[in-house]
């Protein structure tokens, strides 16, 4: 027998190197020793923000085009996830407050942005329109899939071209922004939303850390693209620890009730 943990019972922390038993890292997946959040799943995400949930119809297609080895990165992820893409949505309720909640999922190929993905959230901002819901989203993502290329980038139009259909509509929007939010998504729908909050510690940002150093050649603050500083510089409207998101979350919902 090997004195190694097993594999699945016992986790290194990223943060402070010890290891954390499965049961210890819990639902929310914080580390016990030193606070940090693991990224979560969209299962585990919609755990943590809904008491019930009824998944959208799923939407399917083969990719657009054969990039190399493409497919089998897809298969990979669909393997390693149990998720057939990167965002799902649902009517949800919490709280006895129903919304329609849009989770990206970065455990799938970073939570990119393809043509499956951005007709999965025009569906769910269609389908706060016509139920008259709340929209949540809870973004993670590396931006648009590169796989994909230009059909890809297509998806930041017509995703934001629905989402500001759905906020002249009157619906209330909120975006949560969870670790990492960057490139395609940071420059469309993630900051489109009537509120735009953050997860502690979330990286958000649109150009990675090291080609913005690499680029200026300028030595950044420690806090660059963090939550926090995003949040000092008045770009979010809150921070918000991730034991307190439900909470946060069903206040928001009551303020912004229609009726
Ligand atoms: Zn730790």
């Amino acid at each position: 027998m090997s004195h190694l943990p097993a594999n699945g019972i016992w986790q290194q922390c990223p943060k402070c190197r010890r290891n954390v038993h499965r049961l210890e890292w819990g639902n929310l997946q914080i580390c016990p020793h030193c606070g940090h959040y693991l990224r979560l799943s969209a299962t585990r995400r919609i755990q943590q923000l809904s008491e019930k949930f009824q998944p959208l119809p799923e939407l399917t297609a083969a990719p657009p085009f054969a990039f190399p080895g493409y497919q089998k990165k897809l298969a990979q992820a669909q393997q390693q996830t149990g998720a057939s893409e990167a965002f799902t949505a649902g009517t949800a309720t919490l709280s006895d407050q129903a919304f329609v909640l849009g989770v990206m999922d970065s455990h799938f190929m970073m939570g990119t942005l393809n043509t499956i993905v951005g007709a999965r959230l025009r569906q769910a901002i269609t389908a706060a329109q016509q139920q008259q819901l709340p929209l949540v989203l809870v973004i993670a993502s590396g931006g648009a899939r590169m796989q994909e290329g230009i059909l890809s980038l297509l998806q930041m139009n017509t995703v934001l071209a629905a989402y500001d259909a759905l906020n002249a509509a009157g619906n209330f929007t909120l975006n949560i922004l969870t670790d990492p939010t960057m490139g395609g998504v940071t420059a469309s729908f993630a900051f489109a939303a009537d509120a735009v909050i953050a997860e502690a510690g979330a990286t958000i940002g649109f150009a990675g850390r090291r080609v913005i150093e690499e680029t200026s050649r300028e030595p950044l603050p420690p806090d660059f693209q963090k939550a926090a500083s995003l949040f000092e510089h008045g770009q979010l409207d809150a921070v918000v620890a991730r034991p307190d998101l439900a909470a946060t979350l069903t206040q928001l919902l009551r303020l912004h009730q229609r009726k």
